[in-house]
């Protein structure tokens, strides 16, 4: 995040006209924001490695609990039962295994008005490579009017802001009519445990206002997306003689274009809110693995992606026949090799990317237009697949 806003706080995102004096209370409380204070905030937050799924993200969300209730504000920091969240039919999935989850919301306002909620995420995702970093990704380092760290831009700068605007407000002695919900979630970065508990808990506003990275732009409508798993069966042969087998990739490739087919379709008519993006909700696979041992013919090819969706829209729902359609189109002939599945990994994808079995299922004694080794069916059991992979396996040369 910017640490340069110095004394001169902007004002220029607060609704008033040129030359029209700011409301009292909004004035007082702009003059109340501390940029130093939002600063040493955020390097609190930087100190403690918020990684998804990680312990810290308990340890974190206890840090800054007392941080809510030092600053006046009603603390609810409580234990989310993952059985009973996680086992929910809406639950939007979790990829980090946790022991823990801790929900944290701190309210603050009167009781004779709407309700705004402030929801920032404290988990980070992992630092990667630890010597590519230019400063320690915990410290928090102060360059060029810039705080470094991960999560200082998403989210733990707009967390601490969300903090310090209250404490502000507060300071400047404003009194709300309504109230202010300020939610730390966890588990976002992997799915949306922690808001998704909050909601379960009963927390809900009339405005909600998050906190996510966006170059300083107002955004009113956001896409989401869930992640999906595809296994496509192959069969294997030695790459001596791989036409007796099925190359899983090749199968694969089909698959691929039909997701690009796919994202054409369900980008078709997006929201006007989000039509200057060139793909505004994108279907991208991110993983591949494929085969084994470099002279066999890959048996098997999993594939992981994220499914983009539009606002006021379930992924995989809304519009299922079209998207059923073509996903089973164009895999039509991919799918004759025998059936891909789609799992959710994270989320739902898999409705949308759900195929017809039945009309993917092999025809008896033919797999891909040739002959199938072995004789079996191209989707037998582990125990079969050996016994075929030994049928038409031979001797590394
Ligand atoms: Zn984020």
């Amino acid at each position: 995040m910017t640490a340069s806003a110095g004394p001169g706080v902007r004002t220029d995102v607060v609704p008033v006209q040129p030359g029209q004096e700011l409301p009292s209370g909004v004035a007082a409380a702009l003059s109340a924001v501390d940029p130093a204070r939002l600063v040493a905030l955020l390097q609190e937050l930087l100190a403690v490695p918020t990684v998804t799924g990680s312990a810290a993200e308990s340890e974190g969300q206890h840090q800054l609990a007392r941080r809510l209730e030092v600053a006046g504000m009603q603390t609810d920091l409580w234990p989310v039962d993952l059985a009973a969240t996680t086992a929910h039919p809406d639950f939007p999935g979790m990829e980090a295994p946790r022991d823990e989850a801790w929900g944290l919301v701190g309210t603050w306002g009167g009781e004779d008005g709407p309700t705004v909620v402030l929801n920032g995420h404290l988990d980070v995702v992992p630092v990667g490579a630890a010597d590519a970093w230019s400063s320690p990704p915990w410290a928090g380092a102060v360059r060029a009017g810039r705080v470094l760290g991960r999560g200082a831009c998403d989210m733990k700068g707009g967390l601490a802001c969300q903090v310090v605007a209250v404490e502000a407000l507060r300071e400047a002695g404003v009194r709300l009519r309504g109230r202010v919900q300020l939610q730390s979630v966890v588990g976002e970065e992997d799915g949306g445990l922690g808001t998704f508990a909050t909601l379960q808990r009963g927390y809900r506003g009339d405005l909600a206002v998050v906190c996510e990275p966006t170059a300083g732009s107002l955004v009113t409508a956001s896409a989401g997306a869930l992640t999906f798993r595809l296994r496509v069966p192959g069969l294997a042969a030695h790459g001596s003689m791989r036409t007796a087998g099925v190359d899983a990739v090749e199968k694969y490739l089909l698959v691929h274009q039909a997701l690009r087919r796919l994202e054409a379709v369900r980008n078709e008519g997006a929201s006007p809110l989000m039509a200057h993006y060139d793909v505004p909700y994108p279907l991208s696979v991110g993983s591949v693995r494929a085969g084994d041992w470099a002279s066999s013919v890959p048996d098997l090819l999993v594939a992981e992606g994220r499914l983009g969706a539009g606002p006021r829209r379930r992924p995989g729902v809304g519009r299922p026949r079209p998207t059923a359609r073509v996903a089973s189109r164009g895999a039509r002939r991919a799918l004759r090799l025998g059936p891909a599945t789609a799992d959710r990994s994270r989320g739902r994808a898999d409705r949308a990317l759900r195929t017809r079995r039945r009309q993917a299922r092999p025809r008896a004694g033919r797999v891909g237009g040739g002959r199938r080794a072995g004789g079996g069916r191209a989707d037998a059991g582990p125990a079969r697949r050996v016994r075929l992979r030994r049928q038409v396996t031979r001797p590394t040369p």
